[in-house]
């Protein structure tokens, strides 16, 4: 399946919950789920049935890979790689969706939300480690440095997201904000993650 284009505040209504896909306007009253709309759909009261476990299990999974704005494929094969890691499955597929660079660059504050940070990084606007990074997806670790690159077009966008943040930047993170530039000072822990979702349920779901 390919990625989704439609409105994005929907995926907020059909998982009841807000996923914070938006920026700033997600911590505003004009939020649709501040505001109370309901599940999108017209078969909303057919569709409120209690239910099934699996029924759970999608959910979780749904509302796990929309609020990292992955697509199907891509979401299982991050699942696939923390299932060959050593540890626990749900805690590492959360650590692994975490330390992507889009994600990243929006933790630091480099980006209004999810989805603009996968734009940025994709438009070449930030370097890992000294290096050119266009690769949103791409998975660092502990020690690598993210920094937006010195030109004046990159450094006006990741600014004016710093100056506008809604969010704190996140423990596992040292913001530079005079460089613009941030350092993963360590991975992050579930506590730190703290994604609405229950994981194990998605690990269930994969094992079926
Ligand atoms: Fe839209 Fe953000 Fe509210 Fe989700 S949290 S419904 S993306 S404004």
């Amino acid at each position: 399946m390919g990625r989704y284009t439609g409105p994005v505040c929907r995926q907020c209504r059909r998982e009841g919950q807000k996923l914070f896909l938006k920026g700033a306007r997600c911590y505003r009253n004009k939020c649709p789920i501040e505001q109370g709309t309901g599940i999108p759909g017209m078969h909303v009261a057919r569709r409120a049935r209690k239910m099934s476990e699996y029924g759970e299990q999608l959910r979780q999974k749904q509302s796990l890979r929309r609020q990292y704005g992955m697509g199907e494929l891509q979401f299982h094969r991050f699942f696939e790689e923390a299932l060959r890691r050593k540890g626990v499955t749900g805690e590492l597929l959360l650590q692994l969706l975490e330390l992507r660079l889009d994600n990243v660059v929006y933790r630091l504050g480099f980006a209004p939300s999810r989805r603009a940070a996968r734009q940025y990084v994709l438009h070449g606007h930030v370097t890992v480690n000294g290096r050119k990074a266009s690769v949103p997806s791409m998975v660092l670790t502990q020690g690598d440095v993210v920094a937006v690159k010195d030109k004046p077009k990159s450094k006006d966008f990741a600014t004016k997201a710093l100056d506008s943040a809604a969010a704190a930047q996140p423990a596992w993170l040292q913001l530079d904000r005079t460089a613009l530039k941030g350092e993963i000072i360590s991975v992050p822990t579930r506590e730190q993650i703290a994604p609405i979702v229950d994981e194990q349920a998605i690990v269930e779901l994969y094992s079926r």
